[in-house]
């Protein structure tokens, strides 16, 4: 880049990132996630690092925070209060470990405390008592938000201490007030808040107290400014004084002698954070000594002896690429937003789901948009938002097809479903979703048999439907990609254990539609076998607790259908299964008690023809508890192939063992 071409990008992130801020900080209402406005910002960081001649004078690398609100009394502090420095992995760490020991020439501690995401604040008590409450505003002027803070009720009133004391911290709102915020809002038509912080801000800067005080917020304090109190030397002792004051300090810092200790504290909070009841946005790391923070100093706009390490964000900017459709089982056409590859909390996102149509007409998404996507958990990331500034206008809307991309059949709505459905049960696509999920976990569970081989087998048209899994043999794998001779025989092998699985599996793996797992297990249980749930009436079925009218129309219709029958008549001619084994309770025969009654039993190496969760059910059902460990209070311990450890120590406690075949032999046995 020429000098032009600097001052020219150098202008156009300071102006953008100046908007987010105003957006952010006194609008409430980001428009970018933090993770964008993190790396613009460091982006202007870099290039004034290198150019400091162009560095501007409203540049947000100068200033903290945002301009505080018309409408509130301003306050002027004492001492500013100034932002953090951040760090974004273990490397950042360590090279800020690297800038404090070599500033400081000597030992160091850190306080490792919970970075509160919320709304910066401070606290003046003067003579015990709270006589002013502000936000943080710029870092120089905030806003008098003294009535809305006395609404908070972990904010003390007095404090038995009558030196002047400035105390700071965050306000935040707990997610269930969020949670319930937002539904309340929701159902008055109001504009939902983006997340907790910008709740708790904007609440917090309402000109009435009385809808602060409705808000549930609520603070924790882990800094001070103006402090005429005793000279406390360390940050540490300084938490615990104000804890014994009265403030509510977080109760989860910790005091760390070196920066391994750190980062495993780190390590441990990025993996812990959501059992927490309040959001944190990472953490921050302080150096404990107070006269070790003097010798350190500030920058303009952070201390030098403090750093926050941020969490992985889970909301990321990439652009849509293409919107490629998939047909599911049931037929529903779903369309799936293909993304410009984006890095997102450790893996790489190429894919958002976009819901159906209705979904993609609300958000307004074309094909090139710029978009902000969100990863929850496992699921695949959704698409929260378009960036509509950044269009060019070469961006094209996108119409969802009339008829199913892979048989070409028309595509209707069902019952004012939004849902696009191929209707033609030969469809290729829903056979081949139907397979996949015949041998999913919560299905038949067949082991070895993933979306590739079914997609090669299907392909190869050696499976066409459920059945031809129980007619495949191993010559006939052996040519598939990526298939040898120990795989082929493994994977005969699972086919072969799945026959023996409880009904349940078998009911959720047929698909029968609004069927799921859970209504499998109600259904296998009261039925007990294929083909008394062949001959249910709708009556029978709607009587079942927990089976509603749309579950009982579907299976009646379901099993009325001669290609089902005929299905199940090969299955059962094929040696699959039909009966019902988890809750089949059966009886000593001399003392007439439960088989397990009162029983502690414990399972150890690999069962062949039941999973683990089906012996659990069963041995609970028939009155047993099982349990991890082998000791003296266990009674049987039933041990499957490469039994280790448990079954030696059961060998030498003495207790009952039993093999995988007496376990059957029990659920074959005597049933009431
Ligand atoms: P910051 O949030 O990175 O860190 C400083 C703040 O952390 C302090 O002011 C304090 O209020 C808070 N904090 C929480 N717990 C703390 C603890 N235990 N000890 C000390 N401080 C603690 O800095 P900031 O200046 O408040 O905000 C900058 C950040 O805000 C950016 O990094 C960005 O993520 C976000 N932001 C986002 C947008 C947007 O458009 N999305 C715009 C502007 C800023």
């Amino acid at each position: 880049m020429d000098k032009q071409e600097v001052r020219q990008k150098i202008e156009s992130l300071v102006d953008r990132l100046n908007k987010y801020a105003h957006e952010y900080y006194v609008l409430d209402t980001p428009s970018v996630p933090d993770a964008e406005y993190d790396k613009l910002f460091n982006e202007l960081v870099q290039l004034e690092g290198e150019h400091p001649d162009l560095v501007l004078e409203h540049s947000p690398t100068k200033r903290v925070g945002g301009e505080p609100l018309e409408g509130f009394e301003k306050v002027e502090h004492e001492i500013p209060m100034l932002s953090l420095g951040n760090a974004f992995d273990e490397q950042d760490l360590r090279d800020f470990h690297r800038r404090v020991t070599n500033g400081l020439n000597e030992e160091v501690v850190y306080i490792c405390e919970l970075k509160i995401d919320g709304l910066a604040i401070a606290l003046t008590y003067e003579a015990g008592q709270f006589v002013l409450g502000s936000t943080r505003g710029d870092g120089r002027v905030g806003e008098n938000i003294t009535s809305n803070l006395r609404t908070v009720r972990s904010v003390p009133l007095t404090i038995p201490e009558k030196r002047k004391v400035e105390v700071r911290g965050e306000a935040y709102m707990p997610h269930e007030s969020f949670v319930k915020l937002n539904e309340l809002r929701e159902k008055n038509g109001e504009m939902l808040f983006a997340n907790p912080r910008n709740a708790a801000a904007g609440s917090l800067r309402q000109l009435d107290p009385r809808i602060a005080a409705t808000r549930n917020l609520d603070l924790f304090l882990f800094g001070y400014g103006v402090w005429e109190l005793d000279d406390i030397p360390t940050h540490s002792e300084r938490l615990t004084y104000l804890t014994d004051l009265g403030f509510k300090i977080n109760k989860e810092w910790k005091k760390c002698h070196s920066i391994e200790e750190v980062i495993e504290y780190v390590t441990y909070w990025t993996e812990n954070r959501r059992s927490l009841s309040y959001e944190i946005d990472g953490i921050v790391i302080k150096v404990d000594d107070l006269s070790q923070q003097k010798k350190l100093g500030f920058t303009a706009r952070t201390p030098r002896w403090a750093i926050a390490y941020k969490f992985p964000a889970t909301e990321a900017v990439t652009t849509i690429e293409d919107v490629e459709l998939s047909v599911g089982r049931t037929g529903v056409v779903t369309p799936t937003a293909i993304l410009k590859p984006v890095f997102i909390d450790g893996s790489t996102v190429g894919r958002a789901t976009l819901h159906n149509a209705d979904q993609i007409r609300a958000l307004d998404i074309r094909i090139g948009d710029t978009i902000i996507i969100k990863k929850a958990g496992d699921i695949i990331p959704k698409v929260v938002r378009v960036i509509k500034e950044e269009r060019s206008g070469d961006e094209e809307p996108y119409e969802m097809p009339t008829h199913c991309p892979a048989c070409d059949s028309e595509l209707v709505h069902l019952d004012d479903e939004v849902a696009l459905r191929c209707m033609n049960p030969n469809c290729p696509a829903q056979l081949k979703e139907g397979l996949i999920h015949f041998v999913s976990r919560d299905a038949m569970n067949i082991d070895g048999l993933g979306e590739k081989v079914i997609e090669q087998l299907f392909r190869e048209q050696l499976v066409n439907s459920i059945d031809d899994i129980y007619r495949l043999e191993k010559e006939q794998l052996l040519p598939l990609e990526r298939m040898g001779e120990k795989s082929a025989t493994n994977l005969i092998q699972a086919i072969e254990t799945s026959k023996n699985n409880s009904l349940e599996k078998l009911i959720f793996g047929l698909g029968i539609r609004h069927i799921g797992a859970k209504a499998a297990q109600i259904l296998a249980g009261e039925f007990e076998t294929m083909e008394s749930l062949q001959q249910a009436t709708y009556d029978k079925l709607v009587s079942i607790d927990e089976i509603g009218e749309k579950m009982a129309d579907a299976v009646v219709h379901y099993f009325a259908l001669e290609k089902v029958s005929t299905l199940l008549n090969d299955l059962r001619e094929l040696g699959v299964n039909m009966t019902y084994l988890g809750n089949r309770r059966t009886t000593d025969e001399t003392s007439g008690e439960l088989i397990f009654a009162n029983k502690t039993v414990v399972l150890t190496g690999k069962l062949e023809k039941l999973t683990r969760r089906e012996a659990k059910e069963f041995i609970e059902a028939n009155g047993g508890k099982v349990t991890g460990s082998v000791s003296k209070n266990t009674d049987l311990v039933i041990a499957g192939e490469a039994a280790g450890s448990k079954y030696d120590q059961a060998k030498k406690l003495e207790i009952t063992i039993w093999d995988e075949s007496q376990l059957e032999e029990a659920i074959k046995g005597v049933s009431t």
